[in-house]
């Protein structure tokens, strides 16, 4: 799955994502992309997120609404994503094995951040800093 989420110079936030669905997959079966709350969401007032990795898994935890609603409690994007990312590991304990899901988040003051189960989720940032555009690797749990 391919997220994005923008924030630009007025405050205005976006998201989209697209997705080859998961290798092998039942004809017909509908992944957490499609599905507003589970592979994307993005609430104005607040921030946006967006999840790659097993959709299933997504989609039983309302992943990315749920990692918008920790950022309306106040947690960072950072912190919002490993909180929901240990919702799923806590929830799926039993089905670990290569089980993969992560998330990125931004919010309304462009800070942003990821998570993920397992190595190897990674995100492209473009902003206006002396940082230039770059690539940075999420934090993740195993
Ligand atoms: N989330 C996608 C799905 O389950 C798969 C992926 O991230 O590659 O359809």
């Amino acid at each position: 799955t391919i997220g994005a989420l923008a924030l630009d110079a007025e405050g205005n936030l976006a998201g989209a994502c697209t997705t080859s669905g998961a290798a092998y997959k039942m004809h017909g079966r509908v992944g957490d992309s499609p599905l507003i709350g589970a592979g994307l969401f993005v609430d104005g007032e607040i921030g946006g997120a967006c999840a790659t990795g097993l959709g299933e898994a997504v989609i039983r935890t309302a992943g990315s609404a749920m990692v918008v609603e920790q950022m309306r409690n106040g947690k960072s994007p950072a912190e919002a994503c490993e909180i929901v990312v240990k919702r799923i590991i806590k929830t799926h304990k039993n089905k670990l094995e290569d089980l993969q899901v992560g998330f990125l988040a931004l919010n309304k003051d462009g800070e942003y951040g990821g998570y993920s189960i397992r190595s190897g989720f990674n995100f492209a940032v473009v902003d206006n800093t002396d940082k230039g555009n770059r690539m940075e690797d999420a934090p993740f749990k195993m």
